[in-house]
């Protein structure tokens, strides 16, 4: 179980995502992946094998831009350390994309189940089920948030997660099914964070709230 950081806000996102991200690196990790949402309504996916300071490195001269995004520092569990198996994983359409601490433990009936219902993977992970699932809840006419309770709802074991999705700017969505690790929501000014530890948080705001098993945050500012 590694790194989770989200911001939604007033600030550029992807160098505080970036930066709550290696205050998470003590936590050891194999890769990482960042998403940002523009305000032209473009979401930007990058990751990368191996050390942050190399995905930073490959995107520093064309920073995804925007104002809501998530990050991840990923230790796998379920599937190589490759870049497609790194964090954000999305659903087929690409507009729902979630980060993930913990394992997924009924990931293969799920994934069974969805590929059966025309879903296509694109990764060897456990947590790739999760944009999927949300992605039917939203077809069936459900918000992110709720579309985000039904998903978890179908999860076995431990899950930390953020979802986001193109169509809801300014929203980010967590959750935290079983013991999957922390996820602590930060309140400032006029932006929102949320990551799996405080040392992400503390330098934005010390008003805080850690969310606890069962329970789901529409996070907005
Ligand atoms: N089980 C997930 C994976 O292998 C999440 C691993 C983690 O907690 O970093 O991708």
């Amino acid at each position: 179980m590694c790194g989770i950081m989200g911001y939604v806000g007033g600030e550029e996102a992807a160098p505080i995502i970036l930066d709550g991200l290696a205050r998470l690196e003590y936590r050891g990790y194999d890769s990482a992946g960042i998403a940002v949402l523009d305000d032209e309504g473009r979401l930007r996916v990058a990751k990368g094998v191996g050390k942050l300071a190399a995905l930073r490195a490959s995107v520093a001269n064309n920073l995804p831009a925007g104002h809501a995004g998530i990050g991840h520092t990923r230790w796998a569990t379920h599937g190589r350390a490759t870049e497609a198996n790194a964090h954000p994983h999305a659903d087929s359409t690409g507009d729902i994309l979630v980060i993930h601490n913990g394992i997924v433990e009924n990931y293969r009936e799920l994934r069974d189940a969805l590929a059966a219902g025309g879903h296509t993977f694109a990764s060897e992970t456990d947590t790739e089920v999760i944009p999927h699932l949300i992605e039917d809840g939203v077809k069936k006419g459900l918000d992110l948030a709720g579309a985000v309770r039904e998903a978890v709802g179908q999860i076995e074991g431990a899950a930390a997660i953020v979802a986001m999705r193109r169509q809801e700017p300014g929203v980010l969505v967590a959750a935290r099914v079983a013991n999957a690790g922390g996820v602590v929501i930060g309140y400032g000014a006029s932006e929102m964070l949320v990551a799996s530890d405080l040392p992400a948080i503390l330098p934005h705001t010390q008003r805080v709230v850690f969310l606890e098993d069962g329970e789901i945050a529409r996070i907005t500012t």
